[in-house]
């Protein structure tokens, strides 16, 4: 048993932020036992003690992050040598250094987000590789023929469930996210721009016929994450209309935005190119129903990785350097590019403005999710600079004195006051993410919760701070000390497994045989892959 003593425990979930002790037995958060002599004890004054946090947005794996390690191939270079025992461990930024970057900074669950799930074993595959953290995936559905036929012809709700049932357990995720409904499928029959009320040509259906059954059909099977959506006309001025009538079109149902950041733009000022994040921030406010994530943008060298096809086609002679690529597939297909985000560019630096202004004006941390969409809008190792950013307003104006001032006139984050108490950063970072998912021991340091843990040393310079965890606890065990990773554990894959007709397995047995001449099981994720310690989860369904 190890007792954490005497650190400042802040644990939202729970409703508290008190000095106490924690004790960790068996891989969980124990209660205190009758005798303390046998207790390994770890002297936490003056340390703050969260739940370990959670990243419900980030590409981390699959093909479209695999694209960018061989499209950016000269950023290996001068690499340093990696761990040479992990199968996907070579390239500059390799499954280790995920896993370690994400666990110094206290990180202990990160999800990715945008698995096809014809891409799903190669994922899985990788995200096994993945040491320390515990994962877990998103099947994206919305843009596959199979569905489209299906809401093309009036099969009803219980084929439709089924099918999004089969589809979420053979890909073995948590959850189903749609990237441009539509949009995908209707760029394949040379469509380029594509709003919510817009209809792929060969299915008669509009962005938000499809919208709609995958909200419903989540909602009916139970499944914990709410649908996960990216909207359509991302990156495109005037564009938070579209958020706003996305948000109106889900009619209530609980429904996550992904980087609402991208979606902020308004189309005022002499370039065209303004900041609606306060009408993003009030519709927000009113649709109770409505949670999101930021995707905020930090300044640099980056590659955005997307599934919304259509829009990286749209966008790729913005490419930095100067190549991208662009595949069709089943489903969605994907798109890279690489862009380089500059600190003087009214259009980068407003960008950065209009995230940390949904983060500020957002007042309910419980519905504001932290992330970059790592790699689209910064790396994930600049979460503590952002976590600076947001606990205090006199780094964010020595950031604004350096910006151009024709940007930051368009912006309202000069004028904004309010600094992220450590309590907010904790709900934001691991209650609520840990609610969103349906990952309930996970999140919060109450008994009976998985003991992962991260301490760390409180500092003015929160950057600081949350760069180097001094402890990290995963499932009980020590894995982060002094900013530093130990030998390397694994950690384990959440997924859901609905429930589902037979009848289903009949129709997709005979669409893959006449569509791809293969078994309709052949993209399925098996109970077991190859990393000998990396096991999966089951998680449930509500009923
Ligand atoms: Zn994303």
């Amino acid at each position: 048993m190890i007792r954490l003593k005497g650190g400042r425990i802040i644990d939202p979930a729970n409703g508290r932020d008190e000095i106490g002790d924690l004790f960790v037995d068996g891989g969980l958060i124990v209660d205190a036992p009758a005798a303390l002599e046998a207790v390994e004890t770890y002297d936490l004054t003056d340390k703050i003690v969260m739940a370990g946090a959670i990243d419900i947005h980030s590409h981390i794996a699959g093909a479209n992050v695999n694209f960018s390690r061989m499209l950016l191939t000269e950023e290996h270079r001068g690499s340093e040598p990696h761990p040479g025992h992990l199968p996907f461990s070579t390239a500059l930024w390799s499954t280790y250094e995920t896993g370690r970057l994400y666990a110094e900074m206290g990180f202990t669950t990160v999800v990715e987000p945008a698995m096809s799930p014809q891409n799903a074993l190669h994922a899985h595959l990788e995200l096994a590789d993945i040491p320390f953290i515990d994962k877990a995936t998103l099947a994206v559905l919305g843009n596959e023929d199979f569905l489209l036929r299906l809401l093309r012809d009036g099969h009803g709700d219980n084929l439709l469930d089924d099918y999004v049932a089969w589809s979420v357990a053979h890909a073995k995720a948590l959850g189903v996210k749609v990237i441009n409904a539509g949009g995908a499928a209707a760029f394949k029959e040379n469509v380029r721009t594509f709003g919510l009320d817009d209809v792929v040509p060969s299915y008669g259906l509009s962005s938000r016929a499809i919208l709609q059954a995958l909200l419903a059909s989540v909602q009916r099977l139970g499944i914990p994450h709410p649908l996960h959506v990216h909207c359509s006309n991302l990156g495109v001025a005037g564009n938070f209309v579209t958020a706003i009538e996305t948000m109106e079109a889900a009619s209530g149902l609980p429904m996550h935005m992904a980087h609402l950041q991208f979606y902020g733009y308004g189309t005022e000022g002499k370039r065209g190119f303004s900041s609606a994040s306060p009408f993003l921030a009030e519709a927000i406010t009113y649709h109770k129903n409505i949670t999101i994530d930021v995707g905020q943008v930090m300044f640099g060298q980056t590659v955005t990785v997307s599934s919304d096809v259509l829009r990286q086609h749209e966008s790729r002679a913005s490419a930095r350097p100067k190549k991208w690529i662009v595949w069709d597939g089943e489903g969605n297909g994907g798109g890279v590019l690489p862009y380089k985000y500059k600190p003087e560019s009214y259009y980068n630096a407003l960008q950065w403005a209009i995230g940390l202004e949904l983060f500020l004006l957002i007042d309910d941390p419980w519905r504001v999710f932290f992330t970059t969409d790592h790699p689209n809008g910064a790396p994930f190792t600049a979460y503590p600079q952002i976590l600076h950013l947001l606990m205090s307003a006199d780094e964010r104006a020595a950031w604004i004195a350096r910006l151009p001032k024709a940007a930051m006139t368009m912006s309202m984050l000069p004028q904004l006051t309010r600094e992220y108490d450590l309590y907010e950063v904790a709900i934001m970072t691991r209650a609520a993410p840990a609610r969103l998912l349906g990952l309930l021991n996970h999140g919060h340091l109450g008994i009976g919760a998985v003991a992962d843990i991260a301490v760390y040393t409180e500092q003015d310079n929160k950057a600081a701070m949350f760069e180097a965890a001094d402890y990290v606890f995963k499932d009980g065990e020590l894995i982060v000390e002094n900013g530093k990773v130990k030998p390397y554990r694994w950690g384990r894959t959440h997924f859901l497994r609905p429930g589902h007709d037979g009848q289903i397995e009949e129709w997709l047995a005979r669409y893959y045989d006449s569509t791809f001449g293969s078994p309709s099981d052949i993209f399925a994720v098996p109970d077991r892959l190859s990393a000998a310690a990396h096991h999966f989860e089951e998680h449930r369904c509500r009923t």
